[in-house]
């Protein structure tokens, strides 16, 4: 038997876990990297953040998932480049991985628009540390304010969530229920109803993809939640204490999520791929790279077109279709046949709002809300989330939370998660702009 070509997934997130399941019976050896030993099952990390579920609910160690594929093996490791001569992966501080094809899947980052303070005061929402890490801060901000009452008028209290997508919505509704029926309970003798969640949308209504009905279903759901929602208002700048809107108007809070969307994870630059809009790497239909020969992207990292040639959305169905597209692709080359195009099969959207609320557009016109639409979300939700454990311990949380209106894990943990943030643990001092420095990055 000759050699085996040597396949290197770069990320082990919807569409790296994929592409690997998808080469278990080719004839090749596939390694498998991530920088974290875990996956990561992003749609659920809002519940997370506002202690709905575990973090260790929405995640899985990449190792057990591949039990029973002996041509994978799993390397964690931060990749930092490729070396396109010598045909292998650069790793940080250890030896290069040699690779006859290469699927990048390295997902996608926050992005901050240049506005300015976004980037040092706000939060984002897009890895397991930033969900606990907000969840710490969310937490934190009521315990500060039961300590000194006084600090709601700084807005200790206020919760800006930035964007007015999916993540956005979701946080949103999942905040206004976590104060409003637990902290209520939890904080007796603090003034819960002076609690305030802002939804801050530049466009002119939430859930850009869905259909005008389910946005106004959506923004009337929140309203009625007792979330404030603001569209076709931008931010213009966040400080340590405020948020500054494109209007003037200047909201105190001490705690702005940042959900306003997201860029390719600039590795797609620092390997030299070609990127256009938001970074992402451009393909061809086949979702090879151009001019880079045995290379492929998939997921949020690239931009391979859609129907009409635009770009496809950053969402986890992109990214798992075009996982197994190219296992299939290498699996043709490998019988000497030609590589086909990608086609996606759209099987429709949803978001949901909170108890007993979500918006669905399926395909057919097909278009749910309500407590409908809310168990299809579960439901689906359940499915694609990875381990049978996680699947149960998640149903679990949500059947408690669902009977008794309580909710799970509000514990402050690892409060060294929050010492690179503004307010850190225990602190009922809001700092002034010169008193700390930028975030530390992603903590692993
Ligand atoms: C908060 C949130 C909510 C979302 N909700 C939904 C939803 O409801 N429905 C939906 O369809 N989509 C949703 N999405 C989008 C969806 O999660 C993404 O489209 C999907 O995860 C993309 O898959 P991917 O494989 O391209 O990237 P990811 O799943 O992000 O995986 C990328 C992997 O690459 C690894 N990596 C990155 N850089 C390196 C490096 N240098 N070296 C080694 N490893 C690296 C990361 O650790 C990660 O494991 C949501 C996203 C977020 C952030």
């Amino acid at each position: 038997m000759g050699v085996r070509p040597n396949v290197v997934v770069i990320g082990a997130g919807f569409g790296g876990l994929s592409v690997a399941r998808g080469l278990a019976d080719k004839p090749v050896e596939v390694t498998l990297i991530d920088r974290q030993n875990f996956t990561t099952f992003q749609p659920l990390l809002y519940q997370v953040a506002t202690s709905g579920l575990n973090a260790a609910d929405v995640a899985h160690p990449v190792r057990g998932l591949f039990h029973e594929q002996a041509n994978l093996r799993f390397r964690r490791a931060e990749v930092t480049g490729v070396d396109w001569d010598a045909r292998q992966v650069e790793l940080l501080g250890q030896r290069p991985v040699p690779f006859d094809h290469l699927v990048v899947a390295a997902g996608a980052t926050a992005t901050w628009f240049g506005i300015s303070g976004a980037e040092e005061w706000g939060l984002p929402l897009y890895t397991l540390d930033d969900a606990r890490r907000l969840r710490n801060h969310i937490v934190e901000r009521f315990e500060a304010a039961d300590a000194q009452p006084d600090l709601i008028d700084e807005g200790a209290l206020t919760f800006v969530v930035v964007g007015g997508g999916p993540t956005g919505v979701e946080t949103a509704g999942a905040l206004a229920e976590l104060v409003a029926v637990v902290f209520r309970r939890d904080y007796p003798h603090l003034d819960v109803g002076r609690a305030h969640v802002v939804l801050v949308e530049a466009r002119d209504a939430l859930l850009a993809p869905f259909s005008p009905g389910s946005q106004l279903h959506a923004a009337e759901t929140l309203a009625a939640r007792q979330v404030d929602v603001r569209v076709g208002e931008s931010v213009a700048e966040v400080g340590p204490r405020h948020v500054r809107l494109g209007s003037g108007a200047v909201i105190p809070t001490q705690t702005v999520v940042w959900a306003a969307g997201v860029r390719a994870n600039p590795l797609a630059e620092m390997m030299g791929l070609p990127t256009g809009k938001g970074g992402r790497v451009v393909v061809e239909p086949e979702l090879t790279v151009p001019d880079r020969p045995g290379a492929w992207a998939i997921g949020d990292i690239a931009a391979p077109a859609g129907r009409k040639g635009d770009p496809l959305p950053q969402l986890a169905p992109v990214a798992m279709q075009s996982g197994a597209h190219v296992a299939r692709q290498i699996g043709r080359l490998l019988d000497g046949r030609r590589p086909q195009p990608f086609k996606f099969h759209d099987k429709g959207t949803m978001a949901t709002i909170g108890r007993r609320a979500a918006v669905a557009e399926l395909p057919g016109g097909i278009r749910l809300r309500g407590t409908l639409a809310w168990l299809a979300w579960l439901f689906l939700h359940l499915l694609y989330l990875a381990g049978v454990r996680n699947r149960a311990s998640v149903l679990l949380n949500w059947a408690w939370s669902y009977v008794t209106w309580d909710r799970g894990p509000r514990l402050i943990l690892r409060p060294d998660l929050g010492t690179d943030h503004p307010y850190p643990p225990g602190s009922t001092e809001a700092p002034t702009d010169a008193s700390t420095g930028a975030p530390a990055d992603e903590q692993t």
